[in-house]
């Protein structure tokens, strides 16, 4: 059936057998036969339906997960073999979307997969972005950013016949949506809207990825997280905003008023989660428009208020937005009343200014409107959810102890596992069947198997298939050389100060110096990394320049990379993480305590058998509740302490440096000759003094700690028994960490959708 079907597509495409057919052929034929696979499923439909809004989804690329979830893999996979064809080849092909930064935007996507497969109503809403965040390539070891082309004439995105416009003061663009259908797990279908500006100008992006960023009406959705250094950035971050809710707010009215339902029983029909504060502007725009309907103020904010569910993401201060309202008078002129009147509601019914909404700066305090204005607030792991309960957002759990919840972050187990890990997946299912896929905590099933030296050889033998699998591509991408019996240690993730990639980098300088002075390690390490800066983060640009300059040093030192390399992988995203995670061994999770807020890299590692190396920071915490601590390397400060040196100021990274004689010849290396003659010493010279002088997020706190903890991690790798049935054990536990359990406990206790 599916074969006569594809075979009818590559005919009448390309007048080709599916033999004859080009991989590239076969990609946009195979993503036509998914389509009209697609279009004979059911749309979901509940009593309520939930719009997740985002700025960002990390989609990744989508061929191989919709065919999972439309049951058709197995049988393209055979189609294409019996043809002389890969599917793994064509999946090459699909160009992938930047449409998020890192967890946020990915954690988006997870959930969008989670609630079609569970069967609920519910949408995504976006913007389309053009060239997306931005594609990463390294030059003379540092980072230059281009634009990341994906929208292609034949995609995912079907362009639709909805319009709106959209009001800035008095100048007027228009809006159009595009759709991506999202397919449920053996289940119907959801849609992801994304939507644009019709007047959008490609050709206004000069080199790299600079624009015009005043020229809104061309510019609005060229790219995610446009740089923010000046007035200009910032103001064109709030038109974005703005564009992107009042689109999905008039659509979700309109959708409203096309079912018959009463725009006054909004909150019966229709949930609305801001992810993060990126879509405040929602609160008001739908008061606006409701408003406009001839609601009046009072019942239209009583109505949005139980209508709008806030998602916490972080307690970082810099990241938690605080716009001038005067740069709101600018672009959303009609909107300032509102937050004014809403601010006013907040004043007269509380003493506390900690709670305004406009504080004395004249700044608006976007979480502010999302807590006062919403029925629920979640943090995203057990423990960043109790600091923002106890500290972060303590003077509004003592007004509203009753919204505080938390819910615990997820993965997708079809992409995390299924697809990244075949391989895997298929011998769970000879181990324990294939319930696992629909109810994750059976898992729990491979631990009868801990004793059982086979099971724990083929485990072993599985991550040996991966981990060479890495290293070709490592090869074919990036043309270096990498040991497949070595120790793969990977930290893939955004580059930031607080998820301490500097404090891995000053452990590998620590293990070349060791080199050096003839303390060999007893089996070879491959240390990886993967991670993009923010185009404007002067010290994560750095970080990366360090690291590079590290790469080649070694690299270069034919006596030192018989023991170890570094391989920074050019231009992270989801497919290379699909890649890379199966192949790990130790996942680096190192955030300073209290600042990850969940992670959830760290749950894709885990499910993939690799060991945590970590702090006692976001969900590593349930992490080593669920594995015991003889399965898990934990170090460093606890998060009380490290929030105790923050509210007494205690922390001077230069005591560290003068106290330890080892803290001082690491640091001191970043300067050093050999690192200084193959990069800038400009950029080497500042990273140092950051961190001799600064260090916001303690690296010298925790790297003796650190070091003495990884050590001990390559040493206990040496014995298998013990490391594989560690790997099982971890494995067998992060059945709790599929976002299938986290979309539940969504439904169950704030959205209460069917
Ligand atoms: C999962 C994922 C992330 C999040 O990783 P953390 O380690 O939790 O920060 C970021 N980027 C990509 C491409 C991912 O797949």
């Amino acid at each position: 059936m599916i074969k006569t079907k594809l075979e009818n597509i590559t005919w009448s495409k390309y007048n080709k057998k599916i033999s004859e057919c080009t991989n590239s052929q076969l990609y946009y034929a195979i993503l036509e036969l998914v389509k009209n696979e697609t279009s004979k499923k059911n749309i979901i439909e509940n009593k309520k339906k939930v719009y997740y809004v985002s700025a960002e989804f990390l989609i990744g690329k989508l061929l191989s997960n919709n065919l999972i979830n439309l049951g058709l893999y197995e049988e393209i996979k055979k189609i294409l073999k019996e043809n002389g064809k890969k599917l793994s080849d064509i999946e090459e092909i699909e160009p992938e979307p930047s449409l998020g930064n890192g967890g946020l935007g990915r954690l988006a996507s997870c959930f969008l997969d989670s609630i079609a497969s569970l069967g609920l109503s519910g949408d995504g809403i976006g913007l389309n972005y053009h060239f997306g965040l931005f594609k990463q390539k390294f030059e003379n070891n540092l980072q230059k950013e281009y634009k990341n082309e994906w929208i292609e004439d034949e995609s995912w995105l079907q362009k639709t016949e909805t319009t709106f416009n959209i009001h800035f003061g008095d100048k007027k663009v228009k809006s159009r949506m595009y759709d991506i259908d999202v397919i449920g797990y053996e289940e119907g279908i959801n849609k992801l809207h994304l939507f644009d500006l019709e007047t959008v100008d490609e050709s206004i992006v000069l080199d790299g990825i600079n624009f015009d960023k005043e020229n809104i009406e061309e510019n609005l959705t060229l790219f995610l997280y446009p740089d923010d250094s000046d007035e200009a950035g910032h103001l064109l971050r709030i038109f974005q905003q703005y564009f992107m809710v009042s689109s999905g707010a008039q659509y979700i009215l309109k959708e409203e008023k096309r079912k018959g339902h009463k725009l006054e029983e909004l909150y019966k029909n229709v949930t609305i989660q801001i992810n993060d504060t990126h879509p405040t502007m929602i609160i008001p725009e739908l008061i606006y428009l409701l408003m406009q309907e001839g609601i009046r103020m009072k019942e239209a904010t009583e109505i949005v208020s139980k209508t709008c569910a806030y998602t916490n993401h972080t307690i970082l201060a810099e990241a938690l937005e605080k716009w001038p309202s005067k740069y709101l008078y600018k672009v959303v002129p009609h909107l300032m009343p509102i937050i004014e009147a809403l601010d006013m509601i907040v004043r007269e019914k509380f003493e506390d200014k900690s709670v305004y909404i406009i504080d004395d700066e004249e700044r608006v305090h976007m979480a502010h409107i999302d807590i006062h204005f919403g029925y629920s607030v979640n943090g995203v792991a057990q423990l960043h959810t109790e600091i923002l309960k106890n500290s972060e957002l303590n003077n509004f759990y003592k007004i509203y102890p009753e919204k505080f919840n938390n819910k615990t972050n997820g993965i997708t187990f079809r992409r995390w596992l299924l697809h990244c890990n075949n391989e895997l997946s298929d011998y769970i299912i000879s181990l324990i069947g294939d319930e696992y896929k629909k109810d994750s905590i059976k898992l729990e099933n491979l631990l009868k198997f801990i004793e059982d030296k086979e099971v724990l050889y083929k485990l072993d033998e599985i991550k040996s298939i991966k981990k060479k699998q890495l290293k070709d591509y490592i090869k074919a991408t990036q043309n270096i050389e990498i040991d497949e019996n070595s120790i793969f240690d990977i930290q893939i993730k955004r580059l930031h100060e607080y998820k301490r990639q500097q404090m891995n980098a000053l452990y590998i300088v620590y293990k070349y110096l060791e080199i050096k002075k003839g303390n060999l390690p007893k089996n070879p390490i491959t240390f990886i990394f993967g991670a993009k800066a923010a185009p404007a983060y002067i010290i994560a640009k750095d970080i990366i320049h360090f690291l590079l300059c590290m790469q080649e040093l070694v690299e270069k030192d034919k006596e030192v990379s018989k023991y170890m390399k570094i391989v920074f992988i050019e231009n992270y995203n989801v497919s290379k993480a699909e890649k890379l995670i199966p192949a790990c061994d130790i996942s680096e999770q190192i955030s300073l305590a209290s600042k990850e807020a969940s992670g959830t890299g760290n749950m894709k590692f885990m499910l993939n058998g690799a060991i945590t190396l970590g702090t006692l920071d976001g969900a590593n915490v349930e992490i080593a509740e669920l594995v015991g601590e003889e399965n898990i390397y934990l170090f460093g400060e606890k998060s009380e302490q490290v929030i105790e040196h923050y509210a007494k100021g205690d922390y001077v990274s230069r005591k560290f440096y003068e106290n330890s004689p080892l803290i001082k010849e690491i640091v001191d290396f970043i300067i050093d000759e050999r690192v200084i003659s193959l990069g800038n010493k400009e950029n080497l010279e500042r990273l140092y003094n950051e961190i001799l002088n600064k260090d916001w997020f303690m690296t010298l706190l925790d790297i003796e700690d650190y070091i003495k903890t990884k050590d001990k991690a390559f040493n206990d790798y040496l014995d298998r028994d013990r490391w594989t049935k560690s790997m099982l054990i971890n494995i067998a536990k992060a059945g709790f960490f599929s976002s299938d359990r986290t979309i539940k406990e969504y439904n169950e206790d704030i959205w209460k959708l069917k």
